[in-house]
């Protein structure tokens, strides 16, 4: 016998003991298992045997002999129709299921709304106004610690409010609060205590702020906050004193003044919309808001920040999607920090983004039990990348009060980033940032590939920790002893 664990949504740490032999056993996706004797790649079933619910085609699976032992499995993916849960079928013995490259986007259903309509479900409105804000609502939904139970009671009332649409809940694991999606959102009473060099406004936004919501930091971009709502709390937020109306601060949004700054201002170029999160905007504000802004002849580019297609993919309607198209050149930066977090709902919405054609990027945040290992951040790039959203920063968390038991030295970050460059697709390598405590904009945060100069060589040094010269290439003297060859 052999112990494995099972990595599903909402259930990201069970474990189940199992035997050598598992003929015809089901079990759910993404299962990982303890050394392998032996791995190889699955061979297609015969038509015949794919299973009755099966509705996806049969997965190209890559699995484990134990002992040695030689005998052919197959696996085909099936979605549970009442229950909305993928689930496989381990075949013929002798193996498990290790990973399934297509049907791991799985939807974790409707959980304790299983009978609420999909009409309902499916409606970003009624997510929104069924949101579990209290602890009466989410007690006896999860077993709560005592640590969870009092930052509910308290965090949630000073400093930043509790809300999670119940899409979203159903991905959080009931038993384990280690569950790494649960610690995003589940207040803890860390949340009360204040780190030294922790304060309300790490990134200095306030100071920068020119008119009521929009922040011009940057020589040509500027910062413009149009919500203090969002779909879902995420207990690290940066900007907990303005979000969700519960903290120090209450964000003003004076969209004229701001309009009439933008005017004035010929060196703007880009406008990043962010809040809270502009995509909560009814239809209809964001048509008028994207429209205003367009009309400013200097503006090039607009960006829009959301986690909505994370904890609300029900509000990337087509409808959404055919009014953002309509003000191209438009960029969408999404906010997903475990792969856990992308489902299939979100992989559909993702699609229909990119299908409007929006380029995606996302920005993840180094969080403590979340995403602190290379592995974690390697499963979520891969996933994002076949998502069609390409990693674009990990944040190291910013120094926001309440934080400090979510926060990864940065020295762990930079072995994590190690890990990474090199092995792996390139593009699916985010680029690992810090916002300068105070107001210092984003500072980049790189492994030391580059160890400086000597006899007039760069040296140099590859992921594999190989050190190699390249020539300093300074430009030839043009004299009669050093003239440069002609290009042939
Ligand atoms: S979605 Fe963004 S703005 Fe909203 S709570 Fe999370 S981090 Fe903060």
């Amino acid at each position: 016998m052999r112990r494995i664990s099972f990595l599903s949504p909402g259930a990201h740490q069970k474990s189940t003991t199992v035997g050598a032999s598992q003929g015809g056993t089901r079990g759910a996706a993404n299962c990982v298992l303890g050394p392998p004797a032996r791995a190889f790649l699955l061979r297609q079933p015969p038509p015949n045997r794919i299973p009755a619910a099966c509705d996806a085609r049969p997965c190209l699976v890559y699995g484990f002999f134990f002992g040695g032992q030689a005998a052919p499995f197959w696996a085909g993916s099936a979605v549970d129709k009442d229950a909305k849960r993928l689930s496989f079928d381990f075949c013929a013995g002798k193996g498990l299921l290790l990973s399934c490259r297509d049907c791991d986007f799985c939807s974790a259903g409707k959980g304790f709304w299983a009978d609420v309509p999909d009409e309902q479900w499916n409606d970003w409105r009624w997510q929104l106004r069924h949101r579990l804000t209290s602890l009466e609502e989410i007690d006896g939904r999860l077993k709560l610690t005592d640590s969870e139970r009092r930052g509910i009671l308290l965090a949630s009332s000073r400093k930043l409010a509790l809300a999670i649409t119940p899409y979203f809940f159903t991905l959080l694991a009931p038993e384990d609060p280690d569950c790494p999606v649960r610690r995003q959102v589940i207040p803890r009473a860390e949340e009360l205590l204040r780190a030294p060099y922790e304060m309300s406004d790490p990134c200095g936004e306030d100071k920068d702020m020119v008119a009521p919501g929009l922040v011009h930091r940057y020589p040509d971009r500027v910062l413009f906050l149009v919500t203090d709502r969002c779909a879902s709390y995420c207990r690290y937020c940066t900007r907990s004193r303005i979000v969700s109306g519960v903290g120090e601060q209450h964000l003003s949004v004076d969209i004229e003044q701001a309009l009439a700054y933008l005017w004035e201002h010929r060196e703007v170029r880009d406008v990043l919309l962010s809040g809270g999160d502009p995509l909560l905007l009814s239809d209809v504000r964001l048509r008028e808001l994207l429209g205003r802004l367009r009309e400013i002849p200097h503006i090039e580019i607009v960006r829009i920040g959301t986690r909505v297609p994370i904890f609300l993919p029900q509000r990337v309607t087509p409808d959404l999607c055919g009014l953002l198209r309509e003000f191209h050149p438009l960029w969408i930066n999404i906010h997903a920090n475990h792969a856990a977090e992308l489902t299939a709902e979100v992989r559909d919405a993702l699609g229909r983004l990119a299908d409007a054609g929006i380029p995606l990027g996302n920005q993840s945040v180094l969080l403590r039990g979340v995403n602190d290992s290379a592995d974690a951040v390697r499963d979520l790039v891969h996933k994002l990348v076949r998502a069609r959203v390409r990693p674009y920063y990990l944040y190291q968390c910013d120094l926001i009060e309440g934080t400090d038991h979510l926060r990864v030295p940065i020295e762990e970050g930079i072995r994590i980033m190690r890990r990474l460059r090199g092995y792996t697709t390139g593009f699916a390598v985010p680029q690992y940032v810090v916002d300068g405590p105070g107001g210092g904009g984003k500072i980049p945060l790189n492994p030391e590939y580059l160890i400086g100069e000597e006899g007039g060589q760069i040296l140099l040094r590859n992921f594999l920790g190989k050190e190699y010269r390249y020539p300093s290439c300074r430009p030839l003297q043009r004299n009669p002893g050093n003239t440069p060859h002609p290009a042939s």
